[in-house]
C-alpha cells in the first residue's frame, strides 16, 4: 500500500477512490468506512486471519521473534479517532474565526486617521494576517477531507492553535479594557 500526503492511503476495506484511510504511528482509521485498529487488526482484516495468526504473519514477514506472546497484546487505540478529529477541527475553526473577528475590529479601530499618522501595530497585523487566517478558515469550511485533516494536524501539532487561542483572548480583553480611547485621542 502507498501512503500519500499526510499519511493518507486508499482504504482496502471499502471501494475507495480518494485516500480516506489515515495511517498513524500506532493505529489506522478510515474516514470512509470507519475501519480502525492497530497493525495486527489491519493485517488480520487484509488477509482474513485471526489476530493471533496476523501477529505470527507479521513476526514471520518482518523477521521478528514470534516467541514472546505478549507482542500480540498491543494496546488498543487511545481515542475514537473521528470524534477526536471533529473536536480538534471545531476548536481550530472557533479559534480562527475569533481571531478573524479581532482582526476585523483592529482594521477599523486602529486605522490611521491621517496620512502621516504612524501605523498602529495592530492595524499592521490585521492587514498582514487577515487573508492568511481567512484562507485557513475557508479550508475548514469548504476544503476536502484530506486538506482539512492536514490543516488540523498541522495546527494542533505545532501548537499554533493553543497559542492563537490564548493570544486572541488576551488581546480581546485589552481592547475591551481600553474601550474607545483611540477614537477620542
Ligand atoms: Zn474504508
Amino acid at each position: 500500500m502507498k501512503a500519500g500526503r499526510n499519511s493518507m492511503a486508499c482504504c482496502p476495506f471499502h471501494s475507495d477512490r480518494h485516500p480516506s484511510l489515515k495511517l498513524n504511528e500506532d493505529y489506522f482509521f478510515c474516514f470512509g468506512c470507519g475501519a480502525k485498529g492497530d497493525v495486527i487488526d489491519f493485517v488480520a482484516r487484509l488477509f482474513n486471519l485471526s489476530s493471533y495468526e496476523a501477529a505470527q504473519k507479521l513476526a514471520a514477514d518482518f523477521g521478528l521473534d514470534p516467541k514472546p506472546p505478549t507482542a500480540a497484546a498491543l494496546p488498543k487505540p487511545k481515542h475514537p479517532c473521528i470524534r477526536q478529529f471533529r473536536e480538534d477541527e471545531m476548536l481550530c475553526f472557533r479559534v480562527l474565526t475569533d481571531y478573524l473577528h479581532l482582526l476585523e475590529d483592529w482594521k477599523v479601530r486602529y486605522a490611521p486617521k491621517t496620512p502621516d499618522e504612524p501605523y498602529d501595530d495592530r492595524f499592521v497585523e490585521a492587514c498582514q494576517m487577515y487573508c492568511h487566517i481567512e484562507y485557513m478558515a475557508d479550508v475548514l469550511t469548504v476544503g476536502d477531507l484530506e486538506e482539512r485533516v492536514a490543516l488540523v494536524d498541522e495546527l494542533m501539532k505545532s501548537g499554533k492553535i493553543a497559542f492563537l487561542k490564548e493570544y486572541t483572548v488576551r488581546k480581546t480583553k485589552e481592547v475591551a479594557h481600553r474601550g474607545k480611547a483611540p477614537e477620542n485621542a
